[in-house]
Order: structure tokens, then sequence, then C-alpha cells
């Protein structure tokens, strides 16, 4: 009887969710690590940057974000996936690196919809095709008939493979008919320098990357990505309207926990995640920087898991439609 009680106790759930909880309320007792998969100084960086400061504040605990570049973002986000699930290692990544690289690789080393617990979408953001400053082109029409006519010389950079700058860039040159050579970097933050210092002729980027350079004359800005132009470039085209009908890429950026973390852990991020974009600060930098912030409904860990499963169904035919091979 005695030993019965005992075991009973061992494995019933009391006893198992005492400990849970007490660990779930002592969360987080040290920093958080939050991999950015890119270079720092590029948008992901950015914005994470700019949220987990202020989640941290929420949190009691820093959460410091730890660069980890390389091939299109899946080095920083298998690195993620494979973390403890203690909530002390995260990932802040987008949409390239989790539902466009399904197309783009013969094999992942994740499996975005099984490997991660979804916290909280980060914000959406518009992207901007922009050139060197001297490339002889000043309009989208002008640019379109500069690479048709220079296909074999002209270059585009990119984040590595499934990098939002790779469909933002394979999606242009798929509907302009062209085949240019791509420059793959870490993160499109060495590569704004490169394109700033004229190494190569052009790149789609997200906004709150190249807004800066483009205000202060070091690139042009030929078109923006989103249906309708942006109140931060009003005289600058949408691509769709200056001669691509139909070309719309918008990046979600969102943080994601490796499998197994609890839902406390879940929660407790999310409602931090929460309190940054409810504030007034952090609100008035990112609207500044071309951000759409998700509404509360928007940002819940389940929204998230179903913004991911929408892309994967919108991108991954679209990217095979336009005759991009796996790796
Ligand atoms: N988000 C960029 C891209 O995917 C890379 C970066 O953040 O540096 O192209």
């Amino acid at each position: 009887m005695k030993r019965r009680g005992l075991l009973a106790l061992a494995t019933g759930a009391g006893l198992v969710a005492l400990p849970v909880g007490a660990m779930a309320q002592a969360y987080p007792a040290k920093p958080i690590t939050v991999i950015v998969p890119f270079a720092a100084g590029g948008p992901t960086d950015a914005l994470a940057r700019i949220l987990c400061q202020r989640m941290g504040e929420a949190l009691g605990q820093q959460m410091i974000v730890e660069n980890v570049g390389g091939a299109g973002g899946t080095i920083g986000v298998a690195k993620a996936a494979r973390a403890a699930p203690d909530g002390y290692t995260l990932a802040f990544t987008h949409m390239g690196t989790l539902a466009v690289n399904i197309a783009l690789y013969k094999s992942l080393p994740y499996d975005s919809q099984k490997d991660f617990e979804p916290i909280g979408l980060g914000g959406t953001n518009p992207m901007v095709l922009v050139a060197k400053k001297d490339l002889p082109a000043k309009t989208f029409p002008e640019f379109l008939a500069y690479v048709k006519a220079n296909e074999k010389k002209v270059q585009y950079g990119m984040a590595g493979i499934g990098a939002a700058s790779h469909l933002g860039g394979l999606m242009l040159n798929s509907m302009m008919k062209v085949n240019v050579l791509e420059i793959p970097y870490k993160g499109t933050g060495p590569a704004l320098n490169d394109l700033v210092s004229g190494q190569f002729d052009y790149m789609v980027d997200q906004a709150v990357n190249v807004l800066p350079q483009i205000q202060g004359g070091n690139i042009k800005a030929l078109g923006v990505s989103t249906l309708k132009r942006l109140p931060q470039l009003p005289d600058v085209p949408t691509i769709d309207e200056a001669g691509l009908k139909g070309y719309e890429v918008t990046i979600w950026n969102g943080f994601f926990a490796p499998k197994g973390t609890s839902k406390e852990v879940v929660a407790k991020l999310n409602q931090a995640l929460l309190a940054a974009l409810g504030d007034e600060k952090v609100r008035a930098r990112l609207t500044e920087l071309a951000v759409a912030l998700p509404t509360t409904e928007d940002a819940t860990p389940e929204a998230l898991r179903a913004q991911l499963k929408a892309s994967i169904d919108k991108w991954v035919p679209a990217v095979q439609a336009a005759g991009v091979k796996p790796e």
C-alpha cells in the first residue's frame, strides 16, 4: 500500500505539476539568448534589438541577441531548433528561413512547423528595390531596360539562399525574365555597405534596413514591394505600378522557441512581446522604419503558427513556379 502510494505521488500530476509551475514562476532567472540568423547591422538584427530591449525590461532579464549568419539563415535557425527547450534560447527570424526555404533546399536541418513553438509576430516589413547611386537608371522602367541590356554583367546582392532579400530578388528577376548573378552575404547589413560603395548593382531589402541610406542619398530607391506606396517614400512607385503587375513581397518576423518549451514560458515571452508592441516609443520607432505592427490578436502564438502555414502555402509553390531549383 505504502509503496503504491509513493509511486502514485512520484508519477502523478500533482508532483509533476508543482516543480513545473514553480519553474515557470521563476522564469526567467537568467539572461535569454535570442539567435538572429543573420549578421549584425541588418534588418532582422535591428528589429530584434528594438523588441528585445523592451521585452527584457518586461521580463526583468536581459534578452541578448546572438548573430549566427550564413546559408540564408538556416545555420542560426537550426541552432535554435537544437537548443534546450528551457526558454533561454530563442530565435527571432523571418518567413524566408521558415517558409520560402522549403522550396529552395533539398533538405533543411529543421522542420519549421514541427521543431518550434511560435511565440509571436514581431512585425511585417515592406521591401524596397535599391540600386547603387551611379547605376545609369533613374526610374523603374529605365532599370528594367538596363538590366535586360546588361544581364551578363549586372549583379544583385542578397543574404543567402532563402533570405528575404533572395525572395525579393528572385521574384523580381523572374518577373523581369532575367538571369542575374547573385552575390550572397551573411546578412543585408554587410550587403548594404557594399551597395553603398558600389560593389554590386541592386538589392531588394526590407525598408527598415535601407531607408536611412536612401534618405541620406547614398543609394537610390527604384520601387517598393507593396501594392501601396510607403509614406516614408511617397515619390517611389510600387514595383507593381511601375511595370511588374502583381509583384508583391512583404516579410514577417517573429519569435520562436524550440519544440517542447513549456506553455507557461511561451505565455510569459508572449506577454513580454505584447508589452514591447504596446510601448509608445517602440511603436513610434518601428512605424518610422515602415514596419507594420501586429494587432494583439495577430501577435498570439496561434496566429504566428497560422501565419507560418499560410506563408508555406503561398510561397513554396510561387518560388517553384519561378523556376528556382533547390540546392
Ligand atoms: N533579413 C535579411 C534578408 O533576409 C537579412 C538580414 O536581416 O540581414 O535578406
